[in-house]
């Protein structure tokens, strides 16, 4: 099968079709801002402890999924299949996926197997739910895995959607009422897509309260653990099926993501719904402003005032900004990438001074404008917002947007070189740079990181750029 994730850089000019509404964006992609949508619900079930993720379709899709996951977390990445052959695609993929079921229980052992249709399967149409009750209904080996199933069809979705949606299978499948409320009840976090080094330091974060918190998914040591001394088939670390299933008597929810928040069917508003649990719905907390957010729901939800190490760090962050407002006023970005980061990225580049005059995302959830703007009004009617979007759209609009610098991951260095402008990566993928699992946005000290990625690239252009080559900036 085709499909633009997994031949993300098409050579030559674009298709144009008559009656565009905009034939100078053509509707063919040219290396699209958005990746395949199971990769984003393999992402999500590698944070679920003793989860295998098992996608319904050909082994191709997995293999790519798996490259691309290796190389920007640069570990193991395991990522079963049913293997498709012509006669699955003609006859249909029941006996392969109950084969593969019964091969990774044995094989792996696993507590859950998070099973993702691929493009073929959903084509065709496969009745998963039938499918995998008849495998429950006729499974004779011991120690049966939780199977959490979720539809992902990349030809109308994106990785970041595929994320979001295994999140919120996983929680509808998992989560339970409780009879009487636990001691210490756990927030239920859902920091979105998110590094593994941003999802320990949010762990830290939130533990200052002094309340438990659980993350959903949280991948912080299964994609980016030590060395073993032996091989490990299924890397330690995930949050634990239990610890979801006591997710039904949370005391609160909180949601990252301004463009999820407008999304009626989560994990969040599942829990709500079903449990009474309190949403809390908020941005990436990139920035002071989303970061305060995200202070004043943990202040709520813990019934804890804001600890005094984090009042500090919050004083580094504004001091480093008094530090560099002469380098970075009136700089121009374009940000591009998943929906959820663009919207956080613009709203957090805005209270810096750097103006986001184009923020191009892969998704179409026709909310990234108004997420943007909710959150930071000052925006409006200086930026551009395109969702759908591609490379190919980007460099139409660079030489009206003379912008200073790009921010988003590493499928538009070959834009940037070939503009000669700085590219700050972050995001999903970076694939030619060591450390993308430790890149941090998040919190006042990752908020901190990243401020100091911006200033620095932007002075070293200014210095590279210069004929006399200045050291002192
Ligand atoms: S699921 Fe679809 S987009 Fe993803 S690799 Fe397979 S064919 Fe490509």
């Amino acid at each position: 099968m085709s499909c633009s994730s997994c031949k993300p850089s098409l050579p030559g000019p674009a298709l144009v079709n008559e009656g565009d509404e905009h034939p100078e964006f053509p509707s063919s992609s040219t290396n699209p801002c958005k990746l395949c949508t199971p990769l984003g619900a393999c992402l999500a079930f590698k944070g679920i402890a003793g989860t295998v993720p098992l996608l319904h379709g050909s082994q191709g899709c997995a293999t790519y999924i798996r490259r691309y996951m290796i190389s920007h977390f640069r570990e193991p990445v395991d990522i079963a299949s049913s293997n498709f052959s012509e006669d699955s695609a003609v006859f249909g993929g029941r006996k392969n996926l109950h084969t593969a079921l019964e091969n990774v229980t044995r094989q792996y052992k696993p507590a859950m197997v998070g099973v993702a249709t691929t493009c073929l399967s959903e084509t065709m149409g496969e009745n998963m739910p039938m499918l995998l009750g008849e495998y429950r209904a006729e499974a004779t080996q011991e120690g049966q895995p939780a199977l959490v199933h979720v539809s992902t069809p990349s030809f109308k979705g994106t990785h970041a959607e595929g994320f979001h949606a295994a999140v919120r299978a996983i929680v509808e499948t998992l989560a339970a009422p409780r009879s009487t409320l636990e001691r210490l009840a756990p927030i239920a976090l859902m920091p979105g897509m998110v590094s593994p080094a941003d999802l320990r330091h949010l762990r830290d974060l939130v533990s200052w309260w002094g309340v438990p918190a659980t993350f959903v998914p949280d991948y912080s040591e299964t994609l980016d653990g030590g060395s073993w001394s032996n091989y490990e088939r299924m890397p330690s670390g995930g949050t634990s099926l239990d610890e979801i299933r006591a997710l039904g008597s949370a005391r609160a929810t909180i949601e990252c993501g301004l463009v999820l928040a407008g999304e009626k069917s989560t994990a969040g508003t599942h829990l709500a719904a079903k449990f009474g649990v309190r949403l809390h719905r908020l941005g990436l907390p990139i920035g002071l402003r989303q970061t305060d957010l995200f202070c004043g729901a943990m202040e709520e939800a813990a019934n804890a005032v804001i600890p005094e190490r984090v009042e500090r760090e919050r004083g580094r962050l504004i001091d480093a900004y008094v530090d560099a407002h002469k380098y970075l006023s009136g700089r121009k970005a374009i940000v591009y990438g998943e929906e959820d980061l663009v919207a956080s990225l613009a709203v957090f580049l805005a209270e810096i001074g750097v103006w986001p005059v184009l923020c191009a995302a892969g998704g179409r959830s026709g909310r990234l404008e108004s997420a943007i703007l909710g959150a930071a009004p000052e925006l409006k009617g200086r930026i551009e917002v395109r969702e759908g979007s591609d490379f190919g759209e980007i460099e139409t609009q660079i030489a009206e947007l003379k912008p200073d610098l790009l921010i988003g991951s590493s499928k538009g260095y070959k834009l940037a070189r070939s503009l000669g402008l700085p590219l700050v990566r972050c995001g999903f993928p970076v694939h030619d740079r060591i450390g993308s699992q430790r890149i941090q946005m998040l919190g006042y000290t990752g908020t901190l990181q990243l401020f100091d990625c911006i200033v620095n690239a932007l002075l070293e252009k200014k210095q590279e750029d210069s004929e006399i080559g200045y050291s002192y900036l």
